[in-house]
């Protein structure tokens, strides 16, 4: 078992579960399928990339990150109303549905359709996890040094990392 911390520049595997504030369950991995992530590169939410730093293979550790430091505060300005001619024809807007709009810089933003009314459509472009208080349960289950590959595209690669052929 190796004595490397996570530190930046490690690429780390971990078994977790992430809870909301409410206990529900809202997404985890298992040894068998665990979750990599280059650390240090912002490929998770910094309140979490804190809590990790400096642990080691085996440790578990309970992280709370609260909206500052996990998906943001609920941005009301982000939550609009459109019409249904705004959506292509083919497309059957459904509360729930997500769809990706480009801001005029042409940053890449989700929306989630919240509800139909008529002709009238609310949907909302905060991430589904702004304005949560989020518990991460983590235990560490490898550490190793990251490629200069990874640390040019700035996150992990590899067996049950992000696969991809750039
Ligand atoms: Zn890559």
């Amino acid at each position: 078992m190796s004595k490397e911390l996570i530190e930046n520049g490690k690429v780390v595997q971990l078994a977790f579960s992430l809870k909301n504030a409410a206990g529900e369950l809202l997404d985890s991995s298992d040894s068998s399928d665990p979750f990599v992530y280059l650390h240090g590169s912002s490929q998770i939410v910094p309140g979490l990339e804190t809590g990790l730093e400096g642990l080691k293979v085996g440790d578990k550790k309970q992280v709370v990150v609260p909206p500052a430091s996990g998906y943001g505060e609920i941005d009301n300005e982000l939550k609009l109303t459109v019409k249904r001619t705004q959506f292509p024809a083919n497309v059957v807007p459904e509360a729930g549905m997500q769809f990706e709009s480009r801001s005029p810089e042409g940053h890449g933003l989700v929306f989630t359709v919240d509800s139909i009314d008529g002709e009238d459509i609310k949907i909302d472009g905060n991430h589904p996890l702004a304005g949560q208080t989020l518990t991460f349960s983590v235990e560490v289950l490898a550490i190793r040094d990251a490629t200069e590959e990874e640390k040019t595209h700035g996150h992990a690669h590899g067996a049950h990392g992000h696969g991809h052929s750039h």
